[in-house]
């Protein structure tokens, strides 16, 4: 149809991976544009207003931040992060035991040492296996400017050269879940904390990562939240010439002799193109826009075997307080003494609260915007109630509510009279927003099983057509799916027959 270089392009949705995708084929002379069916950028990347508050509803924390790391080339190439004004955490974490004892998750590893070492002396010998792996795997710099399916045999050569000094203990710590781990140590608080902040059923592997990032300032907060960061990214794909139609949602992907031939739009309207590339929900692409036609062995393994599990959900309880909350560490995890009933799977004797004091953005002067994300494991029941009784619906938001105030006031005190704002979201409401399957904050859970599967950047028997983002992936967060948005543009210039380029826009500098 047209010649490589302006071959046209539709993306299925406008989240970070999208645009990424988007801006990235832009820079490589493609015309592309973007079907998204919200009437905003950013996907799960989003903020949104109650009264005076400005929920993040997305960012706890923004990963590749460090010019010295390797997640940051991604951004870089596509907003101005010097211009974004980033707050890094003297922890990752505290948590706050039955008996109100607590253990602080230090940033820097030093630190984080002391405060193990001073609080459960007797577990010495587990603490200092903890912390060298922390900071063995501090030095790990793994190359990922390419994908692995585009690596030469000189490239895997030098991946494996870079993983070699670590292959062992990665293995180790993969088939070891942090519950283990903490079944090893002797002191209750530490125990507790380490079952608590770090996800049980995980491997300790990736328990450990985000202290890791944490002790290397690759991860902190954008002033500004998720809102500045999405809407930054769509005014690059803009700048780049892309265009985006919100408010229009896929309904089908066309496909004639197998290959992708363009999309229809709910609306009726048709759009042909040379590829389609689904940067939205993975599961809606494959059974429902591409009716369930094209399967090959990698989706099937991924949406019909157990080898993918999808992440544990989460209700996201944003409270605005006429209360000053910066004194108190940025994310406390606290055992509750009354459990809150959520759901039929799900009762919380403990809460995870984060606030967002350090963005001036987030709430008025002298007020503060607290964040607690229970868990909602039967996130069917809340896409079902919200269907079928809506007043329901909203009682149980209000009751769920009521009882976190209940928890915070005994807590912190002074908590209920000064509560000006609640919002409530559920499973439901990620999935009325976004359409991605049961509503979770991120795709599939990163467990041993998954290790080292290959992304599914496309089905075997289809041409022309790509996906990308958090379910393509073997998991997501942010830095991930932009850099899985470089990854494909690379691999569709090498089978288009283009040299990849990622030249830099002109970036305007912050006054
Ligand atoms: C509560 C919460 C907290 C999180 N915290 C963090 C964090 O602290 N750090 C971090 O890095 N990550 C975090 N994440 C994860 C991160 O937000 C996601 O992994 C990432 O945003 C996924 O991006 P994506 O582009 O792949 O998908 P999405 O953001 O889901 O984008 C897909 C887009 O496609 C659109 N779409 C869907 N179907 C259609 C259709 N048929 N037609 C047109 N458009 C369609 C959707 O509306 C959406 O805009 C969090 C997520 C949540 C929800």
């Amino acid at each position: 149809m047209n010649n490589k270089r302006n071959k046209k392009v539709i993306v299925i949705g406008a989240g970070l991976a999208g645009l990424s995708v988007g801006s990235y084929l832009q820079m490589n002379g493609f015309e592309t544009e973007i079907f998204e069916s919200y009437n905003k950028p950013g996907g799960l990347c989003t903020s949104w207003k109650r009264k005076n508050f400005n929920i993040d509803g997305c960012i706890h924390f923004m990963g590749g931040l460090s010019p010295d790391e390797v997640y940051y080339p991604f951004w870089d190439k596509l907003i101005d992060m010097k211009s974004i004004d980033f707050v890094f955490f003297d922890s990752h974490s505290v948590v706050d035991d039955k008996d109100g004892k607590r253990i602080i998750f230090y940033s820097d590893i030093n630190k984080l040492e002391q405060e193990f070492l001073s609080k459960a002396p007797e577990d010495t010998k587990q603490i200092k296996i903890l912390i060298s792996l922390i900071r063995k795997f501090n030095k790990a710099r793994f190359p990922i400017e390419k994908p692995y399916e585009l690596m030469s045999v000189t490239d895997k050569l030098k991946v494996a050269y870079t993983m070699f000094p670590y292959l062992r203990s990665m293995r180790k710590y993969l088939r070891i879940t942090s519950h283990e781990f903490a079944s090893r140590l002797k002191n209750p608080t530490l125990r507790y904390a380490i079952e608590t902040a770090f996800v049980g059923h995980l491997p300790l592997f990736y328990a450990i990562m985000p202290l890791i990032w944490r002790n290397k300032k690759d991860t902190g907060y954008p002033q500004g939240g998720a809102g500045l960061i999405s809407s930054m990214m769509e005014q690059s794909y803009y700048e780049l010439g892309g265009r985006i139609h919100y408010k229009s949602k896929v309904k089908k992907i066309i496909t004639e002799n197998d290959a992708a031939k363009g999309v229809e739009l709910e609306s009726g309207d048709i759009h042909s193109c040379d590829i389609v590339i689904n940067a939205a929900d993975g599961r809606a692409g494959i059974y429902d826009l591409l009716a369930g036609k094209y399967k090959d062995k990698n989706i099937i393994e991924r949406y019909e075997s157990d080898t993918f599990e999808t992440i544990n959900k989460t209700l996201y309880v944003a409270i605005g307080l006429n209360r000053d909350f910066s004194n108190e560490p940025r994310k406390i995890y606290f055992h509750i003494n009354k459990p809150i009933y959520i759901d039929k799977m799900t009762t919380m004797d403990h809460l995870e609260l984060t606030h967002y004091c350090a963005d001036p953005s987030s709430a008025p002067k002298g007020k503060s915007l607290i964040v607690l994300m229970p868990e909602a494991k039967d996130w069917e029941y809340w896409v079902d109630l919200r269907k079928n009784d809506r007043p329901k619906y909203r009682e149980e938001k209000q009751r769920i509510a009521d009882a976190i105030i209940a928890t915070l006031d005994e807590k912190f005190g002074n908590i209920k009279a000064n509560v000006e704002m609640t919002d409530v979201a559920t499973p439901a409401t990620y999935i009325r927003f976004t359409n991605n399957w049961t509503g979770g904050q991120i795709s599939w859970k990163a467990t041993k099983k998954t290790f080292g599967k290959p992304t599914t950047w496309n089905i075997k028997g289809l041409n022309n057509f790509y996906m990308t983002g958090q379910w393509a992936g073997t998991s997501g967060g942010l830095n991930n799916v932009v850099m899985m948005g470089n990854h494909l543009a690379q691999i569709i210039c090498k089978d288009e027959g283009i040299e990849f380029t990622d030249q830099s826009l002109k970036k305007t500098k912050k006054e």
